[in-house]
């Protein structure tokens, strides 16, 4: 008997071989397969007439092939269709469509999915390289023209060439539903509490399932493209309550453990005190008397400190490093790059020499020699160090602390949420943890994916700011840049000049990995994946791929032509510790004017007098990347520019984001507009930062949801003995566990 958890392998008409085709795409068991959902739908019960399309509109038609042919032009061989309705006709066009050739032929029904354009004659329309489905035409059986035509068709992405396309998984999906029909019981391992399918009035999982692939006819389209069903709804709240809940019972856990109680009497006070350098902003005040007040808690710490760029968190993290080693614990600082965990150690040591007693600090970074990385463990193990700075290496490097206290991870979206769970579990006392941030993430989505962490926000930049002045500029004025530079440098400040590689044209640049791929259009639903590559030298016409300048490159020219005479500095990531601290350290001391960079700078490093920042290849960086590399600038009381230059032709994607960055400095309104334009898997480098890709959840789209689902599962445990029976948590339990395990990667969160 077939059962959601029935391997697919043992599927009608499946086998070993597809099976192993379908594990690829992470689809082992028959629930797997009913949650690859449609990624959009054509209602073919009302198909559009071609008379009433509009151009600009995208839209879904049928019709009859009237002819096709292969045209060779000069360029490229572009494959012709005319597809008709009646005395109405429509043209379509797929560029180097060499590979369609034979697949059409007259009085074959196909349904087209596409951009409508106007002709070139004014008359009639037509489509550019619109997705394109044949229709059964009598020849095959029964289910085809049920599953085909006359209804709303629901459109997949392949799991496996043309072979599993979306005909196949429709069929597929039909024969599992069928006979599955009636055995899909609330009470099967898997689904929602009772309690909350009655308090949400949710739709059965057997009628979301079904819906969701077949939908009643008179489904509104909107709501079916927009995931807005009642099918959807339900099988999107399904996921992120597993996902709430998870974080709601890990959060819970942390309140069970026992952590140090730190005092913050007046002799700690007065130690705080004296290291500020400067008056702190009243968010500042507010984030130092939260996490104090955490600390003083019997409770671990879990925290999270968010702030734009240059807010002002190092301070807030210094302090409280304090508070731990003022107690008499270690405190350990892990930054994302040794650049940084470099700079931090600087400040650091810079900061705390105005205290009278002297705090020992110690930095371990992956590329120390074996000899000063065991120095510094000895001194870690010892006690003999009281703050200890380093990046990766304080996890990998079986570290072992005297007495910790205190974790501070900077710039958590680099760590990844997996790391921090790796770092918590370091010591078998339970220190407390304080993660940084400076990813503006809308606060509801904070909430929601890190709701086992306790919140602070420096929403508040300290004074004297003054806005940073972004200009785009085009790769031919390129003079006038750095003529601005060299000015610049004659009034005493200093500058950045950022490239997106290394150098030259090697694959294996650690710098690379940001590099968006150049926005392909809508991804084709797989109708012929051995001709991918066609398609998108398609794609490649439009957006060549330029040769990319690379820092070490524009040093060597820079220093030499445009900016001869300055002192030019390179640093990125290829360096050993030893080159990228003293090339940080003179930039620091103003012993460099300009420093040439890879992103390695982008987070984190703090030079007050610089004032210029000019990105090449602007177009190339994300929205985040941007945010935080102009952050390097407008640090001091002068005002501070951003140059972003760009060459050759930009995409559309990349053109709002270089226009948001002219248009608004504001680091939250610029997450907004990042996660909109990239969805957010990719704005949270969903692999990056360990977290899940949901199946039919979106973070973005579904924020309400996603907030509903916390309530609820908040709910769920708090009331669990009045709302639920035993065997109904334990089934809960399961799948909780199953769902994390299996999914997020976590093992220790039942
Ligand atoms: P970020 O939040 O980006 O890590 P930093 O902690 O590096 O920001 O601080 C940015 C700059 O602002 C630093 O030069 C820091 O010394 C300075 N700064 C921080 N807080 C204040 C304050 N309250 N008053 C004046 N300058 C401050
Ligand atoms: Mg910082």
């Amino acid at each position: 008997m077939l059962t959601l958890e029935t391997p697919v392998q043992f599927v009608k008409g499946i086998g070993p071989a597809l099976a192993k085709l379908l594990a690829e795409k992470e689809v082992a068991t028959v629930e797997d397969l009913l949650l690859h959902l449609p990624f959009r739908y054509e209602d073919r019960l009302n198909p559009r007439a071609l008379n009433e399309l509009k151009p600009g509109e995208t839209a879904s038609v049928i019709g009859e092939v009237r002819s096709a042919a292969l045209l060779r032009t000069k360029k490229m061989p572009i494959f012709e269709m005319t597809v008709g309705q009646g005395v109405q006709s429509m043209k379509c066009m797929w560029f180097h469509g060499k590979y369609l050739e034979g697949r059409f032929h007259a009085g074959q029904m196909v349904a087209l999915f596409g951009k409508v354009e106007a002709s070139r004659s004014g008359r009639g329309f037509k489509m550019i390289q619109p997705q394109f489905e044949v229709l059964p035409d009598g020849s095959g059986d029964a289910l085809d023209r049920v599953l085909e035509v006359g209804r709303i068709t629901p459109v997949y992405e392949s799991l496996g060439g043309s072979k599993l396309a979306s005909r196949w998984i429709r069929r597929t999906v039909w024969n599992i539903l069928e006979e599955l029909k009636g055995g899909f019981p609330e009470t099967l391992p898997g689904s929602l509490p009772a309690s909350v399918l009655r308090r949400l009035d949710l739709v059965s999982r057997e009628q979301a399932l079904r819906e969701v692939h077949f939908p009643p006819a008179g489904t509104a389209m909107a709501q079916l493209q927009g995931a807005g069903t009642a099918a959807h709804r339900r099988l999107i709240f399904e996921e992120l309550f597993y996902l709430e809940l998870g974080l709601e019972v890990k959060r819970r856990k942390f309140q069970e453990k026992t952590g140090i109680v730190f005092e913050t009497g007046e002799k700690v006070r007065a130690a705080l005190r004296e290291i500020l350098p400067f008056h702190p902003t009243a968010a500042q005040k507010r984030a130092l008397g939260e996490i104090a007040g955490d600390m003083r808690r019997g409770v671990p710490m879990r925290r999270l400190l968010q702030g734009d760029v240059g807010s002002g968190k190092t301070i807030v993290a210094l302090q409280a490093m304090l508070i731990a080693i003022e107690n008499g614990h270690q405190a350990a600082l892990m930054a994302p790059t040794e650049i940084l965990a470099t700079q931090h150690y600087l400040s650091a040591k810079r900061v705390l020499e105005k205290a009278q007693h002297k705090y020992r600090i110690t930095l371990l970074t992956g590329s120390l020699d074996e000899d000063r990385k065991r120095a510094a463990r000895r001194r870690i193990y010892e006690g003999e160090a009281d703050l200890v700075i380093g990046t990766h290496a304080l996890i990998e490097e079986k570290v072992e602390f005297a007495k910790l206290g205190l974790v501070v991870v900077d710039e958590q979206h680099r760590f990844g949420v997996l790391q921090r769970f790796r770092l918590m579990k370091k010591d078998g006392a339970e220190p407390d943890v304080l993660v940084m941030t400076a990813t503006p993430i809308p606060r509801t989505l904070a909430l929601s994916l890190y709701g086992d962490l306790d919140l602070s926000v420096l929403d508040e930049l300290p004074p004297g700011r003054t806005p940073i002045v972004t200009r785009l500029v085009a790769d031919e004025r390129a003079d006038e840049v750095w003529d601005f530079v060299r000015k610049q440098v004659k009034k005493g400040h200093q500058a950045y000049v950022v490239y997106p590689v290394i150098e030259g044209p090697k694959d294996d640049q650690p710098e690379l990995d940001f590099a968006l791929p150049d926005e392909a259009p809508e991804p084709e639903p797989v109708k012929k994946g051995a001709k991918k590559a066609k398609a998108g030298s398609a794609t490649e016409a439009l957006f060549p791929k330029m040769p990319l300048k690379s820092a070490t490159d524009m040093y060597e020219r820079l220093r030499s032509k445009e900016l001869a005479g300055l002192r030019v500095g390179l640093l990125h990531g290829r360096l050993d510790a030893d080159e990228k601290e003293v090339v940080m350290r003179r930039f620091q001391r103003g012993e460099i004017d300009v420093l040439i960079a890879t992103t390695v700078i982008e987070v984190g490093v703090d030079v007050p007098n610089a004032t210029v920042m000019v990105i090449e290849h602007a177009e190339r960086f994300g929205l985040a990347q941007l945010h935080q590399l102009r952050g390097r600038v407008g640090r001091g009381g002068a005002k501070s520019y951003c140059v972003l230059m760009t060459g050759g032709k930009i995409s559309p994607n990349a053109e709002e984001r270089l226009a948001a960055m002219v248009r608004t400095q504001d680091g939250f309104e610029l997450a907004e507009l990042d996660l909109e334009l990239r969805g957010p898997g990719e704005f949270f480098g969903t692999r990056q930062a360990g977290l899940p890709d949901f199946r039919v959840a979106n973070l973005l789209r579904d924020r309400k949801l996603l907030e509903l689902a916390k309530v609820e599962s908040a709910r769920f445990v708090a009331k669990a003995s009045e709302e639920s029976t035993p065997e109904e948590r334990a089934r809960v339990a399961a799948r909780l566990k199953d769902t994390w395990q299996r999914k997020y990667g976590l093992a220790e969160a039942g």
